[in-house]
């Protein structure tokens, strides 16, 4: 008979949490090398979003939430400062992903490694749900807020300036206290290749996205499909 302890360490049988992409170590998104795990399936449907290929809920894979804790112990083991969880929507899946963080969270131990949550909705409709606020208890940190393209920002880690960084614990504030009104640099973007096609990483900066493919373009590398035209 396993615990209550060791189920939620482990991230329990059967929790199984639709996912675009996981990668380390992830630079871009909250400080530090980080894990990244993006979940798929997005029912809020940015004007501009960049991440189109997130939106489909039966897209991406079916990923048992044991192995994403497998993924984030290892990750520890390898240096990571920190857990990104993003999408897509996360809090489309509230399960799965209290499960997730719950989890992350007692598998860090004595590490000082956040768990960093994006998500569309705002404080007030997170508040507003029992499912969604049980779902982002264990966030040391989240960003909140749809992406509005008239809005633009080069808040570190926000794509428009509506958007929210909100620390919710000691851990988080700690971390995230030097970010809250830090700007980016020049570069904003990690590219990763993956499978012959290119990933593109974080929270693009106001034109980064058109300059890039216009850099792209200059050395004879043309984009098919770009996940923000799909
Ligand atoms: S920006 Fe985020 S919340 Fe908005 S449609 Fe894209 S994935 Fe969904």
């Amino acid at each position: 008979m396993r615990s209550e302890e060791e189920e939620v360490r482990d991230g329990g049988p059967g929790w199984v949490a639709r996912i675009s992409g996981v990668h380390f170590p992830v630079t871009v998104l909250g400080p530090g090398r980080r894990l990244g795990i993006w979940f798929q399936g997005c029912p809020l449907a940015c004007a501009g979003c960049m991440s189109r290929h997130t939106w489909d809920s039966a897209g991406g894979r079916a990923w048992p939430v044991a192995e994403l804790l497998a993924l984030w112990r290892q990750a520890l083991a390898a240096g990571a400062e920190g857990l990104t969880v993003s999408g897509g929507e996360p809090l489309a899946q509230p399960a799965a992903l209290a499960r997730l963080l719950a989890g992350a969270a007692g598998a860090r131990g004595a590490a000082d490694a956040d768990l960093l949550l994006y998500t569309g909705y705002t404080e007030a409709e997170i508040a507003a749900d029992e499912a969604r606020t049980l779902a982002v208890g264990g966030a040391d940190a989240l960003v909140t807020g749809r992406y509005v393209a008239a809005r633009a920002t080069d808040l570190v880690w926000r794509g428009s300036a509506n958007q929210r960084l909100v620390p919710r614990t000691p851990l988080g504030a700690a971390r995230y206290a030097p970010h809250l009104t830090r700007r980016s640099g020049p570069r904003a973007l990690q590219i990763v290749g993956r499978g012959g096609a290119l990933a593109l990483y974080g929270v693009p900066r106001p034109g980064e996205l058109d300059a890039l493919e216009v850099e792209l373009g200059e050395v004879g590398v043309g984009l098919t499909d770009p996940s923000w035209r799909v």
